[in-house]
């Protein structure tokens, strides 16, 4: 995020629009009391609508004009409120967007929201883009906005979060191995663990005992060594891969007919065109499968280490972005990563453009598209990412065969 500035006018996308723009009641009184003081007009329509159930910083929501974009949409495709009254006027979220803010073990920790396409292509392209820095001062308009990670206090699965989220780097992120078996694995470590933290035998009393615990699950080189073990599957032949394809394809043109992105619309569509897709009524996904197995294999032939690099820059933010403490358990959160995973994996390889002899820009232009068109229309309908009864009493033998399913996507 030290690269980054918005593109404004130039950019594909907006910040608002689509999205559900949660802010404090300070600060829709702050804009109130600006628009006031400059004699400016107030939009016609009340800009603002209560959201009592949410969070304090997110209690009002920005109204969204028909067209899916904030009432303070410029017709010069900006934000009037920024370009009138200035940075300080905006919302806590408007100010930092595309940056997310954590306060972790501490210390800030910044990473970038995928809903920019500025943003993604920063992370996706640049091969440097993920080294770690540390956040200068004037890096971010407004630490004080960051949230602190998520969680209940006290509950060891938060306490010990350090150590978990080492232990999802070793598992994720070292190359040499098939994304899919680096996901298998942590899919069963996560298996286990959540039967640590979140089976019926309570922890440990103490804080050490439960650190010696952790400390057996995370010995060095177990997260290599449980990689290594899981053998690599063949893509074809699958008979669940058909059927899978096609609920991915269904749950996003479901989807694309609510939100009110014609981008979106033209993608999903694109998507379906290229693996023979018309209707799902008639098809039981063989040819679907097909399909996508040949164009993946000829883009992973010709394109292997750059679409390695997308995934591997995407999975080092994802873990910034997403702390795992925001789900349930470690099961849910893998659960819910495979399926993220899978779902830019098929339609990069589905993307219209791409094909096995395209050249790397195309390719670059593409990841770009699915990454961040995905990220804004899908990352937040909840519904999407709900593991099938995630809570304590859930099926979590089910739950791990689902995620291991999706793994094999990737
Ligand atoms: S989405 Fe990103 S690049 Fe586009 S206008 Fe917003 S901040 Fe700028």
């Amino acid at each position: 995020m030290t690269r980054f500035r918005c593109i404004a006018e130039r950019c594909e996308d907006t910040c608002c629009g689509g999205l559900r723009v949660g802010v404090s009641e300070a600060s829709v009184q702050r804009i109130h009391e600006t628009l006031r003081a400059a004699g400016a007009p107030e939009p016609i329509e009340e800009f603002s609508i209560p959201f009592p159930e949410g969070a304090p910083s997110e209690r009002v929501l920005l109204r969204m004009r028909p067209d899916g974009h904030c009432v303070f949409f410029s017709a010069e495709r900006n934000c009037s409120l920024h370009r009138d009254h200035g940075e300080a006027v905006l919302p806590d979220v408007c100010s930092t967007f595309p940056r997310t803010l954590w306060k972790q073990d501490g210390r800030l920790e910044v990473s970038g929201s995928l809903a920019c396409p500025e943003a993604v292509r920063l992370l996706l392209l640049a091969e440097d883009a993920v080294e770690p820095v540390p956040v200068t001062p004037g890096l971010v308009t407004r630490p004080e906005a960051a949230r602190p990670a998520p969680g209940l206090p006290g509950d060891p699965y938060v306490l010990h979060a350090g150590a978990v989220r080492d232990a999802l780097r070793e598992f994720l992120l070292p190359r040499g191995h098939p994304l899919s078996s680096r996901l298998s694995a942590l899919a069963r470590w996560a298996f286990r663990m959540d039967a640590l933290f979140r089976g019926p035998n309570p922890l440990p009393e103490g804080e050490e005992e439960i650190g010696a615990l952790l400390r057996a699950e995370l010995q060095s080189g177990g997260a290599a060594m449980a990689v290594a073990q899981v053998p690599r599957e063949p893509l074809e032949p699958w008979e669940e891969g058909g059927p899978r394809v096609l609920r991915l394809l269904t749950q996003l043109k479901d989807l694309s007919g609510v939100t009110r992105s014609e981008r979106f619309a033209r993608f999903v569509q694109g998507s379906r065109m290229a693996l023979g897709v018309t209707g799902e009524e008639a098809q039981d996904g063989s040819g679907a499968w097909r399909l996508y197995t040949v164009r993946r294999a000829g883009l992973e032939a010709h394109h292997g280490p750059r679409l390695e690099q997308y995934f591997h820059h995407y999975l080092e933010n994802y873990l910034l972005r997403h702390p795992h403490t925001e789900a349930f358990g470690l099961q849910a959160y893998v659960y819910r990563l495979s399926v993220r995973l899978a779902r830019v994996r098929l339609t990069l390889v589905a993307h219209p453009e791409v094909s096995s002899g395209c050249a790397r820009e195309t390719l670059d232009q593409a990841a770009v598209e699915c990454f961040q068109v995905l990220s804004r229309n899908v990352d937040l309908a909840p519904d999407f990412l709900a593991l099938p009864r995630e809570g304590l009493t859930g099926d979590r033998a089910l739950c791990l065969q689902e995620t291991l399913a999706w793994a094999r996507f990737s």
